[in-house]
């Protein structure tokens, strides 16, 4: 972090600020000049907010030159994390991998049907809402705790991992019995006390970025979870609110590379949150796996005209098929593994 003195700033002013950042032990290297006073903030600087050093009279700019996130940054682990599930399945390698599933969990026949076809496609892991954060209070919520107890049967039944959003904290220990991966829904990604709870248990943690995140805000709400403990976060991009109305959300494809410049941790995309509409999807998804996602998590539905939540964006079984056969293809080309 580098500080810049106003010009009209005092000796006293600098010395303040200097002994404030030292009894934190924070080192400074002063780098100032005849004409302008500046010091730079060698260490770890994570726990300072640059805006905080402007309540201190004299300063004029405060800079950024390493990412407030430490344990999920690229310059604090070089070598990319691979989360391991279970099954031999491994986010962050070489494999992609496909997680697919309804938007909710609405009956076991739902479930069953859905789940048996997409690993004959060949997805890896079981997706399906079992607590759904809708917009409206008054739209379908979800089967709860029965959800889970379906998605454990089902995801047995058929070998599949099982992936499913958390809404609270109270919730951990149920989800540590029945699910694979917790995943923080878009709504939740800056719940922070929930965040927090997180990196106290060693399930895989799907975050996905919020509605209006930015990457550093997403990479922080990472950080929160690893804090605590917990090193197996996979990030999930799955569009962002912008202006534009024509689609639900906008797929920001570059955040993928953002991310992985920026961390070391895996990252796959939700095409089907983030287009809302089905005959997008496919186009989506290769996109996500030419640009170097880890993978992708899929909405299918065997009926989506009467699917309880999300029908318009949700594949038919035999598109996702379909998709699945594209997929690998261009798979093989880049050298990816969908087995
Ligand atoms: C979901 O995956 O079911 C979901 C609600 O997604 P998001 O949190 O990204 O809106
Ligand atoms: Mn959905």
């Amino acid at each position: 972090m580098i500080v810049q003195m106003k010009k009209n700033s005092t000796k006293k002013e600098y010395d303040k600020l200097v002994e404030y950042l030292k009894a934190k032990h924070l080192e400074i290297k002063d780098a100032s000049t005849d004409d302008v006073m500046v010091f730079g903030i060698i260490g770890d600087t994570s726990s300072i907010d640059p805006s905080d050093l402007y309540a201190f009279d004299g300063v004029k700019e405060v800079t950024r030159v390493s990412t407030p996130f430490k344990k999920a940054s690229r310059s604090f682990k070089k070598k990319d994390t691979i989360v391991k599930i279970k099954n031999g399945i491994e986010i962050g390698g070489d494999q992609f991998v496909i997680m697919a599933g309804p938007c909710s969990v609405e009956s076991e026949e739902q479930l069953r049907i859905i789940a048996k076809s997409v690993k004959k496609s060949g997805a890896h892991i079981l997706r399906g809402g079992a607590y759904k954060p809708r917009t409206s209070p008054y739209a379908f919520q979800g089967l709860e705790v029965e959800g889970l107890k379906l998605l454990k049967k089902i995801g047995d039944e058929t070998n599949l991992a099982i992936v499913t959003e958390i809404p609270s904290p109270d919730l951990i220990p149920l989800f540590e019995e029945y699910v694979d991966i917790i995943q923080v829904g878009a709504r939740n990604m800056q719940n922070f006390h929930l965040l927090k709870a997180l990196g106290k248990t060693n399930k895989p943690i799907l975050l996905k970025r919020g509605l209006s995140a930015t990457i550093e805000e997403w990479l922080m709400s990472a950080e929160y979870i690893m804090a605590g403990g917990n090193e197996n976060v996979i990030l999930c991009e799955r569009g962002i609110r912008t202006y534009e109305k024509y689609t639900r959300n906008t797929l920001d494809i570059s955040a993928v590379l953002a991310v992985k410049e920026l961390s070391h941790l895996p990252v796959i995309v939700d095409p089907s949150h983030a287009a809302g509409r089905w005959d997008m999807i496919e186009k989506l998804s290769l996109a996500s796996l030419a640009v170097g996602a880890h993978g992708l998590i899929v909405e299918v539905h065997h009926d989506p005209e009467h699917a309880l939540s999300d029908g318009a964006q949700s594949l038919k079984l035999n598109k996702f098929s379909q998709m699945m056969t594209e997929l690998e293809k261009v798979s093989e080309v880049l050298g990816k593994s969908m087995k």
